[in-house]
């Protein structure tokens, strides 16, 4: 078939949409990654040590459906019953599967932008229409989300990729006056001091959903979990496909929430380099939003971001750039080492001189 023609077999909205571009992960070059918001740190060491335990004939049976251990300790650890609780492959997968359970052809789904790129793929991909409403620069939450009335309502919190949080009692605010349901999407939440996690014990269309990518860097173990109330952890629990997470990244996540100590003394050094990094690039001339996450938003207003993007990448630093219009002067840069923020802060000054 010639790349040209339309591929016939494919549902035409599935036709014609593009798929996602998942920030750039490049096996060649010893890149500094600073592009798609990794722990610089590795795991509990706990979690090596029982994934080896775990390398052995077992493998051949299936996993656990219902990742009982890991959510044993989830319900432990946020004092919520295990039926509030449904673990997955990442929380893209979760993400997902509320979308099928939730969201069917023509309803509506509204999120403010911009923020994660992913959402409007997800949106796409049920033949559902997104109902985008702009943040303002301050990137406090916009008005006018419940009003749009959508069948679901997303919200990053803190919001990739500006690191911004929102408070708790705005979104206590916005679960009551939705008509359908607020999916809060907490993937970065260790590193701010927010947490909606206490409003799904009061709002039964409220689903909070995190990720061990990120704080608990584990995102090549692809593990994500939901609280949300009984009746949706049930209907989401039918739609999931049953064996979602494999049996080495259960043992990798019990491990992990077995050690949460370390998680957060990661956190702690990673908000310790974000202040300084938001320090440092002030003084470069950016203009940097608030932080909750392990990544800045820097602005430098008039200057093409594309090249500082270009510049730092020739001298070995990823960093990621959005080519839409509202960003066009922006770069996200995760949170690294304090080494890597320090070599990060030499290249970008050079960089810029050479923009002079
Ligand atoms: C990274 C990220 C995710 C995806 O996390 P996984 O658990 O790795 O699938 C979800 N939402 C936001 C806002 C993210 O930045």
């Amino acid at each position: 078939m010639q790349g040209t023609e339309q591929p016939i077999f494919l549902l035409p909205h599935i036709a014609r949409m593009t798929g996602y571009v998942p920030g750039e992960q490049p096996k060649d070059q010893p890149f500094i990654k600073l592009n798609t918001n990794e722990n610089p740190y590795p795991p509990s060491p706990l979690v090596l040590e029982r994934l080896r335990e775990a390398c052995d004939g077992n493998l051949r049976r299936y996993p656990d459906a219902d990742a009982a251990e890991v959510t044993r300790r989830l319900s432990e650890l946020f004092s919520l019953p295990a039926d509030q609780i449904l673990v997955g492959n990442g929380s893209d997968e979760l993400l997902n599967t509320a979308m099928r359970c939730f969201v069917g052809p023509g309803d509506t789904v509204v999120y403010p932008t911009p923020t994660y790129p992913y959402y409007a793929k997800l949106i796409e991909l049920q033949n559902a229409t997104g109902l985008t409403i702009d943040f303002d620069d301050s990137f406090e939450l916009p008005s006018g989300l419940a009003a749009a009335g959508g069948k679901l309502t997303l919200v990053a919190n803190p919001n990739s990729p500006s690191g911004t949080l929102v408070p708790t009692e705005q979104l206590a605010d916005l679960a009551g006056t939705v008509q359908g349901l607020l999916l809060i999407d907490e993937a970065y939440v260790d590193f701010s001091d927010g947490g909606c996690l206490q409003l799904v014990e009061h709002h039964p269309n409220v689903i909070v959903v995190r990720t061990m990518s990120k704080s608990f860097s584990l995102a090549g173990m692809r593990i994500g979990f939901c609280f949300a109330s009984p009746e949706v952890t049930a209907g989401m629990r039918k739609a999931k496909e049953h064996y979602n997470v494999g049996s080495l990244a259960q043992v990798a996540a019990a491990a992990a929430l077995d050690d949460v100590h370390t998680m957060h003394t990661n956190a702690d050094r990673i908000r310790k380099t974000r202040s300084r990094l938001t320090q440092a690039l002030g003084e470069l001339g950016f203009y940097v939003w608030r932080s909750g996450a392990n990544f800045v938003l820097a602005r430098l207003p008039g200057v093409a971001a594309a090249e500082l993007y270009t510049g730092l990448r020739d001298r070995g630093i990823l960093v990621r750039y959005y080519g839409e219009p509202r960003l066009r002067d922006c770069l996200r840069i995760s949170v690294g080492t304090d080494e890597e923020t320090d070599q990060l802060l030499t290249e970008l000054g050079e960089a810029l001189r050479t923009l002079k």
